[in-house]
């Protein structure tokens, strides 16, 4: 019987592992159905980054003596002096993978190749069986524990304009992007469509390519403009706990609105990116390249599949005129959401739900109805904003999950970190009054 089993190995599971390890009486399993830690595969792209510093690795923010950290990392692999000369706190895409596949090489709680099912609560022993396949040896498993967190990430998310078009072949999602690369560059024209980080970097890597492989390139947003992502040091404290708590504590509705003026935050492209985008651009009008078009305020509404042709049409958000569009190649950076796991179906009855169909989840991310026994990571964009998905708050979270879990706090947390106050504090000299008093 174990305390609690975690479902998914991403890094915010692989976060509470390392941070649970060392607990001494803590009984915990977390599985994964991959073969091994592999984070998000198909955009490990050459010279990309993290976008938060290496501190956000899998504990230091919660505990930088641990042996699990990046600094020990690139000690034991005798990389430290490098990295210290580098100075260069953003770690590479690919360095991060590696880093998280030595951590979980590492931990005796981690098991990979379980996909979990099914999920049942057994009344009798008052606990969780999580069943599943080893997809490796074809064999069955099944556990039980006391509590549960989940954490399986999120799912490829496509345009409405695919909503009943299921008989057209699937697009290529940002998420499958190197393994669909070859493929892309054999075709006469590329479309990439949405202007985050993801399509910025497939973009990019395109658009180097499109002389040799003699392709033209279109990249089509629905946003006004190509934004960059908001990184100043005050802006950044939106993504603290200070943050997070104030912004729980908001509407739905105020939820919703503040979400939708957080884009350039969350959403945007890293100025580095932008200026290499520019300057690639730039070069290439002092000589005859294929065509690459940038096109703004242009929502997708409509498409198509014919003789391996994808026609699409567009509206553009401010003219309000409709414009069609064929591409032989077509790639879509259109973000993520969650998708509610079957495996859920036979606990349905213990969890919280809103009006939407999504977990109700609590401040402390649980979602069953005694507020103690199934946890979420990374399911509630919604309900807790972005800190939700940001790698810098895994071990606040996890820390707050641990104790929660366990009933002590392990791993307490700084208790002020924001300059900024978000609700105005009783020391503050302001006084909330009544409205019209
Ligand atoms: C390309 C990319 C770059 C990003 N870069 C950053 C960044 O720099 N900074 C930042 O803050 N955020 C970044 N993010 C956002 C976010 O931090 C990542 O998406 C992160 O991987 C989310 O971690 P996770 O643990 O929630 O889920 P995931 O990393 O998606 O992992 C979920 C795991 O659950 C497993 N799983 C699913 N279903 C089952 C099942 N039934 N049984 C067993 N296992 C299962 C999957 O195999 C997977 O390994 C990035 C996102 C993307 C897509």
């Amino acid at each position: 019987m174990f305390d609690f089993i975690a479902v998914g190995l991403g890094p915010f599971n692989l976060s509470l592992a390392c941070m649970a390890e060392p607990l001494d009486k803590l009984n915990c399993l977390f599985l994964d159905k991959k073969a091994q830690f592999d984070w998000h595969p198909g955009m490990l792209l050459q010279d990309t980054t993290l976008q938060n510093p290496f501190m956000a690795d899998m504990v230091t923010l919660a505990d930088p003596t641990s042996r699990y950290t990046y600094l020990n990392y690139a000690k034991q692999q005798g990389r430290l002096y490098r990295y210290f000369i580098r100075e260069n706190w953003y770690l590479d895409r690919h360095e991060f993978n590696r880093y998280c596949q030595w951590v979980a090489s590492q931990l005796s709680n981690v098991r990979f190749a379980h996909d979990v099912q099914d999920i049942r609560y057994d009344e009798q022993l008052q606990a969780y069986q999580v069943a599943g396949v080893n997809n490796q040896t074809g064999e069955a498993f099944c556990f039980s524990a006391r509590k549960l967190v989940i954490g399986i990430g999120s799912t490829p998310r496509v345009p409405d304009a695919f909503n009943g078009k299921e008989h057209l072949p699937r697009p290529i999602h940002s998420t499958a992007y190197l393994n669909n690369k070859e493929q892309l560059q054999r075709c006469k024209n590329v479309t990439v469509i949405g202007s985050g980080q993801s399509g910025a970097e497939i973009f990019y890597d395109l658009l180097q390519g499109s002389e040799e492989h003699g392709y033209s390139l279109n990249w089509v947003t629905r946003s006004d403009r190509f934004f960059q992502m908001e990184t100043a040091k005050l802006t950044l404290e939106l993504l603290t706990p200070e943050y997070a708590e104030y912004f729980y504590g908001l509407s739905d509705q105020e939820k919703a609105s503040t979400l939708r003026s957080q884009q350039s935050v969350f959403n945007g492209i890293n100025q580095s990116l932008i200026s290499k985008i520019y300057d690639h651009l730039d070069s290439r009008t002092h000589h005859a390249a294929p065509p690459a078009h940038l096109l703004s305020n242009m929502a997708l509404n409509q498409v198509d599949y014919d003789d391996g042709q994808w026609s699409l049409r567009f509206n553009h958000q401010t003219l309000g005129t409709e414009f069609h569009h064929v591409t032989d190649g077509l790639v879509f950076a259109t973000g993520y959401g969650y998708r509610l796991p079957s495996f859920i179906d036979g606990i349905r009855s213990r969890i919280r739900w809103d009006q939407h169909g999504c977990y109700e989840a609590s401040r402390t991310w649980s979602v069953d109805h005694q507020d103690c026994e199934i946890y979420v990571q990374n399911a509630g964009l919604q309900s807790h904003g972005m800190a939700n998905p940001d790698l810098g708050l895994a071990c606040y979270r996890n820390g707050r999950l641990l104790h929660q879990l366990t009933g002590v706090d392990h791993y307490p947390s700084d208790p002020r970190i924001a300059f900024q106050e978000f609700s105005p504090g009783a020391d503050s000299g302001f006084v909330p009054r009544a409205v019209g008093l």
